[in-house]
């Protein structure tokens, strides 16, 4: 093994580098939808991201991750981000004069549509619509708090949204955004191939989905279905509508409940 600095000038995206090699910034990459995150634990990425379907496509430059680290624009030699909370109470606050400059040199270079949100329990709950908003954008910005969050000035001063994985604390924000990124990177076109997949997933029309199953057609002594094997397609379509409709009825009656309002109006 030599320790020759890798070379920052690959005319191409390859495969033979390694999730987190992938996330240095890349020029070449410009106008490629791009998450960028502000995070005291840039280790943490692209953790899952790096797998699968959204990580073949971050090696194949179809979108891109860049970090910030907050640590380096931590204060003194100890490279302090956080304080005490003013009026007292529990635990550490992150300083405004620290996350100020970092989430300006991260929205440096921002182009056109790109939110710039952070990840909190008190924000507005994510769901898919969001998420297809965000893969319609031209990238994102998510600030990951720690500890009991960030100073409000902040949000104030950025007019920052605030976006909650679901109603629950988290340590931080790293794993609502990289639960965020992941449902807006499958919704870019060019990453997951098959469109029709999207359509009929749960939530897309809100409804949830049909059951599916695969082979073996008996597995401990239950059956696939028989209409899935009739090769009817007809039914077939009839019988996953009525079982996504009764799924949605019983589990979510929310959601099937503003399914008709919307039929109504
Ligand atoms: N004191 C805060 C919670 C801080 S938890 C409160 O009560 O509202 C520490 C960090 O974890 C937060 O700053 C946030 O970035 C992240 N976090 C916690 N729960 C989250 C959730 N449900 N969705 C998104 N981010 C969350």
């Amino acid at each position: 093994m030599s320790d020759k600095p890798k070379s920052h000038g690959r005319l191409s995206i390859s495969a033979s580098l390694k999730p987190r090699e992938l996330m240095s910034h890349n020029p070449r990459l410009a106008g490629v939808w791009t998450a960028r995150i502000i995070t005291l634990f840039p280790d943490a990425f692209p953790g899952v991201l790096g797998e699968s379907l959204t990580g073949k496509a971050l090696k194949d430059g179809k979108w891109q991750l860049e970090t910030t680290n907050l640590r380096d624009f931590g204060l003194t030699k100890h490279r302090n981000v956080d304080d005490t909370p003013a009026g007292g109470g529990a635990g550490m606050v992150l300083r405004p004069d620290v996350l100020g400059p970092a989430i300006e040199h991260t929205m440096r270079g921002a182009r056109g549509n790109w939110p710039l949100v952070y990840l909190s329990p008190r924000g507005r709950r994510f769901d898919q619509k969001m998420a297809r908003a965000w893969s319609q954008a031209d990238g994102i910005t998510m600030l990951c708090g720690r500890f009991e969050g960030v100073d409000q000035r902040v949000l104030d001063h950025y007019n920052i949204q605030e976006v909650s994985l679901g109603d629950f604390v988290l340590t931080g924000g790293e794993i609502a955004a990289q639960a965020m990124i992941d449902a807006s990177v499958r919704l870019l076109p060019s990453v997951l191939g098959n469109a029709d997949s999207i359509e009929e997933e749960s939530h897309s029309n809100g409804l949830l989905e049909h059951p599916q199953y695969t082979k073996p057609a008996q597995w401990a002594g239950r059956d696939i279905p028989e209409v899935l094997m009739s090769g009817h397609h007809g039914k077939i379509e009839k019988w996953r509508r009525e079982m996504a409709e009764s799924i949605t009825k019983e589990r979510r009656p929310d959601m099937w409940a503003a399914l008709h309002a919307d039929q109504d109006s």
